[in-house]
């Protein structure tokens, strides 16, 4: 098959489009044709290396996958060859304390296919387990479903379970514009939120509006924190949605009004923060860390995907040829929502 593979860490041009092996598929895997697989900054950082994680080269990215069912491994019941599906990207153990009660993602074999030791979605063909193969809902094309699962699921997850969203909060969504930050403002307006979001350009605050925010804060002309607090008649906002780390932090954490809630999936800016303790207890804010989302969560949330309540936000569509080209759109911050890759 083709699939654009790293070979070794580093720059966008290291992702080679080239012959590799199709992927052996066991006894209890299904194995599908991908026609649609979506960009998100995992793969980035997995292309980049990452400081004491270890991945097996050559190694093939992508998480967020649509396809066919090619072929079903015989000990598989209940999927059939041809099946139009979208693969739930989390694995795990499923025998554990925290898969049984529902924190799959908290599970100490929790891993991401086309993460850290699965091979993923860049690619003509990917094994899977049953149990991620989920079934496409008809009215979606392949390149729309496929902008859904990661992004979606971890700001659902993010917002509505460990932030407990309400209506009538006020949530700052950082770098509305970010596959992430996109799901998020729907997932706010959707529970009734005023959205606040944050963009880098005019384009991008206009999209964001579009999207369903409510006021939108340049962030590279404009005082985060200050035209928060402007917003909201001194308050501050109940959430903070963060995903960018170092470059925003600060303004961030002053965003947040008494008792406000900041939650971080990410630190594409840089990770070293820091944090004044005083400033913390004394407006009793509570910090949280996020990684994706239960299997559980998916299933919820796309009901509201077929219901037409979250929209796939996808800025271009590539060929799988064109994937270090696509990764470096994205490091530029030149999209708006997602890249696209199709085999
Ligand atoms: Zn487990």
């Amino acid at each position: 098959m083709k699939a654009a593979v790293i070979h070794q860490h580093g720059a966008p041009e290291v992702l080679k489009y080239e012959d590799f092996p199709d992927p052996a598929y066991s006894p209890n895997e299904v194995l599908i044709k991908v026609r649609a697989c979506s960009i998100n900054h995992l793969d980035l950082w997995i292309r980049q290396g990452l400081r004491n994680v270890n991945i097996t080269l050559p190694h093939i990215c992508g998480c967020d996958i649509a396809g066919e069912v090619a072929e079903v491994g015989s000990a598989v019941k209940g999927i059939e060859r041809g099946q139009q599906v979208v693969i739930s990207p989390g694995t795990s153990c499923g025998r554990c304390e925290y898969c049984l009660s529902g924190n799959d993602n908290f599970c100490k074999q929790y891993e991401i296919i086309g993460g850290y030791e699965r091979n993923g979605g860049y690619a003509e063909y990917v094994a899977v387990p049953p149990q991620n193969v989920l079934m496409k809902p008809g009215k979606m094309s392949f390149e729309e479903i496929s902008a859904i699962p990661l992004t979606f699921l971890a700001a659902w997850h993010m917002l509505v379970t460990r932030a407990r969203i309400r209506t009538g909060e006020t949530v700052l969504v950082i770098a509305g514009g970010s596959g992430v930050g996109s799901a998020a403002i729907q997932i706010a307006k959707t529970f009734g939120a005023n959205v606040i979001a944050t963009a880098g350009s005019q384009d991008k605050m206009k999209k964001a509006k579009e999207l369903g925010a409510d006021y939108t804060i340049n962030h590279a002309t404009q005082d985060t924190a200050e035209e928060t607090r402007r917003i909201t008649n001194r308050r501050g906002a109940d959430i903070v949605f963060e995903n960018v780390g170092k470059a925003t932090w600060d303004k961030s954490v002053q965003a947040l009004t008494h008792g406000g809630r900041l939650i971080t999936c990410g630190a594409t800016s840089g990770s070293d923060v820091s944090l004044d303790l005083r400033y913390l207890y004394r407006r009793q804010l509570t910090i949280m860390g996020n990684y994706m989302g239960s299997k559980g969560e998916l299933l919820q949330l796309m009901k509201f995907v077929e219901a037409g309540k979250f929209k796939p936000v996808i800025d271009k569509v590539m060929p799988l040829q064109k994937a270090a080209e696509a990764h470096k759109l994205i490091e530029d911050r030149a999209v708006f929502g997602k890249v696209i890759l199709k085999p």
